[in-house]
């Protein structure tokens, strides 16, 4: 149960190991700050949580004195969600201890942790968790919504990987989550985001990857575009589980390996990584090149961690930004269409469009075995942001995610995406991705957990 510390924020401050910021400190604004610089809040309290303890005492304090709780580890919700106007902040951020087990072939990753903090750890004994693309994304927020990236052709989604996880509830109690322990809690949590609880410890299932791997990036400009899409296709529906392609909508980035007159080019880039054979990655890259030769291409071996933060900086902090999800089962003619028609009408040469594969081990996946929001047959999920350097800018990025999007949804699976690509609530697309049956009982566990959901700021699930 939660402990009673109630009055003013010195005595939180007592109470916690972890240090408590208020408006008054001097670290406060930059500890306010988080990813998406659209968002502008001022936090009540910022508690800077080191353990679960600590965690459960900061929420039971802000239940004692009526303060609105959000959860922050990466702080990359786009709406986000990871703070709030006059409230209190259970900031994981000071928790980043990753803590690997080659024999076991398991990690137990902090609550705060961070993507890059995971690779780094595993990747020392050749081994890596499936998630994300970007280095400095929360492991918190991506892997209680899905959590998707290079590896999930190979091994499926983080939560497919998760084996447990330590779980501080509404009540404060501290519990273990596993197959045959709160298995309920278990369950929802891989997929139905942060509205059960603060996980401070995850534990994961790890891979033999790495740590070289093959990488190709081939881009093709917008007049090469419908039939380079159309040889993407193919060699995307056929390519060995080994490998990965990430699909990208995008300008061409002012790199050292991309010609000078290229530089902010629109176009498609087809990025492509080989964890198997070296010559079966080599024999793709020809395939497309000789199909439709890119403008320009980069192709190098590459260190998994490498391959992990190569787009950190395109998605740095501090830029103002708008998305919107959804899912396609292919790359049919009308959708490469759609694509092709709406690349060239960004304003901004930072918004980006970025498809990403799933199929084989994320297929494979028994669909109602954890909570995850969308269906397991093999397709798309596809991220359109609007980026921007100021909030003026963004008017123009937002029209065109919208506009995006709508053109998308005939060839879409359907209003309900992942659940991490919502910016909004937006409650008809968030049951549709779950769908009744699991929306249902996601409700019922949240109401045996958060009976009075004071965890809701995420994509939420009502208390039944
Ligand atoms: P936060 O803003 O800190 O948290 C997001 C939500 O999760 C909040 O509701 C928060 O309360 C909750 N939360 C976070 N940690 C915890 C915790 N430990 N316990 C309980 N609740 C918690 N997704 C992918 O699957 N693959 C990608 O490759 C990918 N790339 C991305 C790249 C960028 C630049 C961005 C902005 C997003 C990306 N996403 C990706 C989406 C990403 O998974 C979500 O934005 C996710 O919510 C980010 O998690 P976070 O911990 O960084 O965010």
């Amino acid at each position: 149960m939660t402990s009673t510390v109630s009055g003013g924020v010195e005595a939180l401050r007592t109470a916690m190991g972890g240090a408590v910021l208020d408006p008054s400190d001097p670290g406060y604004d930059a500890a306010r700050a988080v990813w998406n610089a659209a968002i502008d809040r001022r936090p009540a309290v910022i508690a800077r949580c080191s353990s679960a303890a600590d965690v459960s005492t900061a929420i039971g304090y802000a239940q004692a004195t009526g303060l609105e709780i959000a959860v922050r580890c990466g702080a990359h919700s786009m709406s986000g969600a990871s703070t709030v106007d006059g409230g209190l902040v259970v900031d994981l951020s000071g928790m980043r201890d990753v803590t690997v087990d080659p024999q076991a072939r398991r990690a137990r990753v902090a609550g705060g942790a961070l993507l890059a903090d995971v690779d780094a750890a595993t990747q020392a004994h050749g081994l890596a968790v499936p998630l994300g693309a970007i280095g400095h994304t929360g492991v918190g927020g991506l892997t209680l919504g899905g959590g998707m990236g290079w590896l999930t052709r190979q091994a499926g989604l983080s939560i497919d990987n998760l084996v447990s996880a330590e779980v501080v509830v509404a009540d404060g109690r501290i519990l273990r989550a596993c197959a045959d322990e709160n298995a309920e809690l278990f369950w929802a949590i891989r997929g139905g985001g942060g509205n059960f609880g603060v996980v401070t410890e995850f534990e994961f299932r790890l891979h033999e990857v790495g740590p070289m791997l093959e990488f190709g990036l081939l881009f093709w400009g917008v007049d090469q575009a419908a039939e380079a899409l159309r040889v993407v296709r193919e060699v995307l529906a056929e390519l060995p589980r080994s490998m990965n392609g990430i699909v990208a909508g995008m300008s061409a980035p002012p790199e050292p390996f991309v010609p000078e007159q290229f530089h902010f080019r629109p176009g498609f880039a087809l990025m492509l990584a080989g964890f198997g054979d070296p010559a079966e990655h080599a024999r793709v890259v020809a395939r497309l090149r000789e199909a439709v030769p890119p403008l320009f291409e980069h192709v190098s071996p590459m260190p998994y961690v490498a391959l992990q933060q190569m787009i950190d900086e395109a998605n740095a902090w501090g830029r103002h930004n708008y998305e919107k999800s959804t899912n396609i089962e292919a790359l049919t003619d009308g959708v490469i269409e759609v694509l092709t028609e709406h690349v060239s009408l960004r304003s901004s040469p930072l918004s980006i469009f970025l498809l990403y594969r799933l199929d084989e081990a994320y297929a494979d996946a028994d669909a109602d075995a954890t909570a995850f929001g969308g269906s397991r047959i093999p397709q798309f999920a596809m991220f359109t942001v609007g980026v921007s350097f100021s909030a003026e800018q963004l008017v123009a990025e937002r029209n065109w995610v919208r506009g995006l999007w709508d053109a998308m949804q005939p060839h879409s699976l359907g209003v309900g995406s992942y659940v991490n690509g919502m910016t909004e609530q937006e409650e008809h697309r968030v049951l549709a991705a779950y769908g009744r049956t699991k929306y249902d009982r996601l409700a019922r566990i949240k109401r045996e957990y958060d009976p009075a959901n004071v965890f809701h700021r995420n994509i939420n699930i009502r208390p039944a």
